[in-house]
């Protein structure tokens, strides 16, 4: 008969289950949900009026530099921590440094980005914003401060910006490209944050979606590692599936690798419902774990990420089969039509087909391409029919 194991081996393989992600030490566990709903709650809260202008977003700014200053992070804009732009300077960046410690690499930069507008007032309604993009911000807040208060010696430095104005065609990410307050190419990657609280459609559970890989393969793996053992899943997909719908645009553009983070739309979006009591907070959370990690990752790659032309991955088609594998046995309840199902059921199964042999055609990701796009039109057009408030 083998011997029993001790009661403290059992323990050690406990742990070593728990702990399956290998980098010392692993911030993830410091992140905290109750800041993070706090961050949330106030940035969407009645007081702060959508965030687009006057005394609303101005509380914004000053609790955002607030919790910059109390991060330890050095003011990096043209006003402290204020890199003010557009008429009369109503526009206002908010960008804070945390430097690295390399000698050799603390010149290259990670920047780490959230937009804190929004939509402001309607009439008498006001569009909180929660998910978009109070979310986003808040995992920007709270790895800035895990990194501060866990003494994270990184080899690259960190850039925290919170871009104003996102809504109105990027124009603070724009201007921060245009006039950037570090040197433009000792960015070595844009990492952006923008909703991460909600499910996409309100029915894929458990995805986040990370778009850029394709312009940057060798941060598949990177991302990939920084997600396990997470309550989340990254659904590494191409951009060009929405478009430039956010800050990594201005960056794309210049060529400087990007990794954009997004639960993607879902029924509160651009709606006076987006409030912060209807955030998946266990998701944001998780999404903040992944995100911290992959900021860790990059400011201590050996070297920098490049920035490609897109290159086809199975990574895409993978997140292909598992928002599928969701959709599929819902669509009746969503009353998604016969058509639509057996377009759907086609796209899993080229999907499935690509993942299978572990490569894709540049036509089979086209076709996915194409078809998931409109799938996701007409669940849109659903979506707002079922939530749109009348
Ligand atoms: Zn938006």
């Amino acid at each position: 008969m083998p011997s029993r194991p001790s009661p403290l081996s059992l323990v050690c393989l406990l742990l070593a289950a728990a702990s399956c992600y290998a980098q010392d030490p692993d911030l993830a566990p410091h992140v905290d949900i109750t800041k993070l709903r706090k961050h949330v709650t106030y940035l969407a809260s009645p007081e702060l009026e959508g965030r687009r202008s006057g005394a609303g977003i101005e509380k914004a700014r000053v609790y955002i530099a607030d919790l910059f200053r109390e991060a330890g992070l050095q003011p990096k804009g043209t006003n402290g921590y204020m890199q003010t732009f557009g008429a009369k300077g109503l526009g206002k960046n908010i960008i804070g440094f945390l430097p690295g410690h390399d000698p050799r690499l603390k010149h290259e930069i990670v920047l780490v980005s959230a937009h804190y507008d929004h939509l402001g007032k309607r009439g008498k309604l006001i569009y909180p914003g929660a998910n978009d993009n109070a979310s986003g911000v808040a995992a920007m807040l709270e790895v800035a401060r895990v990194l501060h208060e866990r003494k994270a010696k990184l080899k690259r430095s960190v850039l925290f910006a919170a871009f104003d104005q996102e809504e109105q065609w990027l124009i603070g990410s724009m201007h921060f490209v245009a006039k950037p307050t570090v040197p433009l190419k000792d960015i070595t990657i844009c990492i952006n944050a923008d909703m991460l609280g909600k499910n996409l459609a309100d029915v894929i559970r458990g995805y986040v979606f990370v778009l850029g890989t394709e312009h940057s393969p060798s941060l598949a793996p990177v991302v990939k590692k920084a997600a396990r053992g997470l309550k989340v899943k990254p659904g590494l997909v191409g951009t060009d599936l929405i478009g430039i719908r956010g800050d990594y645009g201005p960056f794309k553009a210049k060529k400087i690798p990007y990794l954009f983070f997004s639960n993607g739309e879902h029924s509160a979006y651009h709606q006076p419902t987006d409030t912060a009591d209807g955030i998946l907070y266990p998701k944001l959370l998780a999404s903040t774990r992944l995100i911290l990690r992959t900021v860790a990752s990059i400011a201590d790659l050996p070297t920098r990420p490049v920035f490609s032309k897109p290159t086809p991955s199975v990574d895409e088609a993978r997140a292909f089969v598992g928002v599928l594998d969701q959709l599929i046995p819902q669509g009746k309840m969503l009353g998604v039509k016969g058509t639509d199902m057996a377009v759907m059921n086609f796209l899993r199964a080229v999907a499935k087909q690509a993942v299978e042999k572990n490569q894709i055609s540049a036509e089979q990701r086209q076709i996915l391409k194409l078809g998931i796009q409109g799938v996701f039109l007409s669940l849109r057009r659903m979506l707002s029919n079922m939530f749109r408030p009348r």
